[in-house]
């Protein structure tokens, strides 16, 4: 038998992740590797270091990369946090909540979960009044839900989780660097990400920061490997129950120390490098209001051919929207018509909302015009062909309005 290359077919990949990586962060992955501690190499994880703190909004000294995927980060997060039969506190409102609790179970965590439907959002007085009957140690929440499309406010969260000694969470995977961040002005304590949405690269590579609150506390439950330790490194009681995502060594493994803990993925730290050199380089602030721009046409141009769209608007994320399938359209099949005729996805829909509403996305390296007006006109052929009535060109139309007026 006999194998060809590699050589995927050309998508536009418009889903909610992951979406195109941009061919600068595929070009520095394709650098060649150095050893784990030639200086190149450590000197990249330093400067790695140094621009997540730019995209993170931090001056986090423990700011770095766990190998992985995003899931990689929260679990290294909640893991590191967690000792068995501790309380966590975990507000659900999409998939990605559910999956926190699930990994705070698998940590020994009493968990207690306050629900919101779909599509909303909790308040911030429905956060304190859980917060004040649980007393938790640690609030884990997501920020951006891609499952639902909006986004949970966390300004007021950080001060009042400090109040009451509580550490947070934030799942910042769907929404950093495309939505507003602010790790240390709302005082989230552990924010954990991945490249393949607003950052523009591949999955692989989970940035992650953490307060001195949660190193502190990390920290005390270190145990460092027979062979690398040292005299008078002490054992914890408690240790940190995986060893690949204990971030005390991993921490021990960045810092100064250069504890030997795992192999860095070098070509993914090129990549993860790039992606964070890319949008501080164009400006955080810019590179929210890029997906503000191309998320508001995506959504205006929807709206204008007719269609509906989930959610509460007032939380939407700039980087994805939800869009109810018009009646009488297979929802499927509308989504493999845009794939074979035009090479073009958008994403279902978990749970609740499968059959019920697409989602599309404009991020990182998507979130562009000619991304936005390609898609729309490609939908409004579909929807048309599958019986819709689309006037015609009012998708791209309202789009190049909006440009036009920006
Ligand atoms: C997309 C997404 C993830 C993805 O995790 P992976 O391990 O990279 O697949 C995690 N959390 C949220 C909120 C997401 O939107």
């Amino acid at each position: 038998m006999s194998f060809e290359p590699i050589n995927p077919p050309q998508r536009l990949l418009m889903g909610p992740g992951p979406i195109n990586a941009d061919p600068r962060v595929l070009r520095a992955m394709s650098a060649q590797l150095v050893g784990q501690y030639d200086p190149a190499m450590t000197g990249y994880m330093n400067e790695t270091m140094e621009l997540y703190r730019g995209v993170f909004r931090t001056r986090n000294q423990q700011t770095m990369l766990v190998d992985g995927t995003s899931r990689a980060g929260i679990e290294a997060a909640l893991v590191s946090l967690i000792e068995p039969g501790d309380r966590v506190l975990v507000p659900v409102f999409g998939r990605f909540g559910h999956l926190l609790r699930e990994i705070a179970e698998r940590c020994g965590a009493e968990v207690h979960v306050i629900e919101a439907e779909w599509g909303t959002v909790f308040s911030t007085d429905a956060i304190a009044a859980a917060i004040a009957e649980v007393r938790p140690k640690v609030l884990a929440i997501v920020h951006g839900d891609t499952s639902t499309t909006v986004a949970q406010p966390l300004d007021e969260i950080g001060a009042l989780c400090a109040a009451n000694d509580v550490i947070l969470y934030a799942d910042a995977t769907a929404s950093l660097g495309g939505n507003r961040f602010e790790t240390d002005a709302w005082g989230v304590d552990v924010v954990t990400a991945g490249l393949q949405k607003c950052l523009g690269g591949p999955s692989g590579s989970a940035p992650i920061t953490l307060s001195p609150r949660a190193v502190d506390l990390i920290n005390s439950r270190k145990s460092i490997e027979a062979g690398i330790r040292s005299e008078g490194d002490v054992a914890s009681a408690h240790p940190i129950r995986s060893n690949y995502f204990d971030l005390a060594m991993i921490m021990d493994y960045w810092g100064p120390k250069r504890l030997n803990h795992h192999t860095e993925a070098t070509s993914a730290l090129y990549g993860a490098r790039e992606c964070a050199r890319l949008l501080v380089d164009e400006g955080i602030p810019e590179a929210v209001e890029r997906h503000r721009l191309h998320g508001d046409a995506m959504a205006t141009g929807l709206t204008a051919m007719g269609l509906t769209l989930f959610g509460d608007q007032k939380h939407k994320m700039n980087n994805v929207v939800g869009v109810e399938i018009p009646d009488g359209i297979d929802g499927d099949g509308a989504r493999a018509a845009m794939l074979n005729d035009y090479g073009i996805e958008i994403g279902t829909s978990f749970g609740p909302l499968h059959g019920r509403v697409w989602r599309i996305g404009t991020m990182g390296y998507n979130a562009r015009r000619d991304t936005v007006l390609l898609t729309l006109a490609a939908l409004e052929q579909v929807l048309r062909r599958g019986g819709v009535t689309v006037t015609a060109g009012s998708g791209v139309g309202a789009a190049l309005d909006m440009y036009a007026s920006a």
